[in-house]
């Protein structure tokens, strides 16, 4: 099982309880070393206060959540798209993450094109890529699973996440998140091929059976379906040893519980379910 120490808290997990401010003290005081915000909670904080406060607590930030959505009905609004991504990518550095997360984008309003969504996004990715290398900002695709091709990623196995980074080159990795990926059979094979240097962040939850919202009701670790410390023994096995985040979008449960509960039972359940 997993080392507590590992813990970093993406924000979402506390998304209804807490500000960033109160996160990172949260972190501080219940010995977590690591933190992924999300961008509308820096942006409220304010992105030069973040990042003085981060740096002042000790933290890592294990990822910013997030750039991507690439695709785009017209020209204007895909330029809009990566004008706001190159500004996720200043964030990121200004924060120090350790790469900045990509969830891609779907289909464009009023499209049935997959494969052109697809192409959009390869295309956007290769546009990020160049000015997140000059910043040596890493980039990090989250494939995620395909009940969210239409609306939120395309990109929906680590097989397609391999590709773009073979296709693409250095500077960009993948974000391997258990609640997207357990289900897929070809996981194992992937992670080797992707290996220690696309390995960028681990995401972790759970699958809960039954699961009443596909967005909003993920479960703490040891409360579902995913064999998670097979996952993780898989990205060891390649050199990943960085932290474990913990991301939960919970409407119906942890969202509603006192914000250092869900902080408390989070460690415990790295150590045992992890
Ligand atoms: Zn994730």
């Amino acid at each position: 099982m997993a080392d507590s120490a590992l813990t970093s808290l993406n924000t979402a997990t506390v998304k209804q309880q807490w500000n960033l401010r109160q996160c990172i003290d949260g972190c501080v005081r219940h010995g977590i070393q690591g933190i992924a915000p999300w961008r509308d909670i820096l942006h409220a904080m304010g992105v030069d206060e973040a990042a003085r406060a981060i740096k002042d607590s000790g933290l890592r930030v294990t990822g910013l959540c997030r750039g991507g959505m690439f695709p785009g009905a017209t020209p204007a609004q895909r330029q809009a798209n990566l004008d706001d991504n190159r500004k996720a990518v200043d964030e990121a550095v200004a924060l120090n993450a350790e790469c900045l997360v990509l969830v891609v984008g779907g289909l464009p309003d009023g499209s049935k094109d997959i494969a052109a969504a697809r192409g959009q996004v390869r295309d956007g990715i290769a546009y990020l890529l160049e000015y997140a290398r000059s910043c040596n900002m890493p980039l990090a695709i989250e494939p995620l699973h395909p009940m969210y091709a239409a609306d939120r990623a395309c990109v929906n196995t680590m097989a397609h996440a391999n590709d773009l980074c073979d296709e693409l080159g250095p500077g960009l990795g993948i974000a391997v998140d258990v609640y997207h990926l357990w289900w897929d059979p070809d996981l194992e094979q992937q992670i080797k091929r992707a290996g220690r240097e696309r390995l960028l962040a681990f995401h972790v939850c759970d699958w809960l059976v039954p699961t009443q919202d596909l967005l909003l009701d993920r479960g703490m670790m040891g409360d579902g379906i995913i064999d998670i410390p097979l996952i993780r023994s898989w990205m060891e096995k390649q050199g990943y040893h960085g932290l474990i985040e913990v991301e939960i979008f919970s409407a119906g449960n942890w969202w509603k519980r006192e914000a250092d509960e869900v902080l408390k039972v989070m460690k415990q359940r790295i150590r045992e379910a992890v």
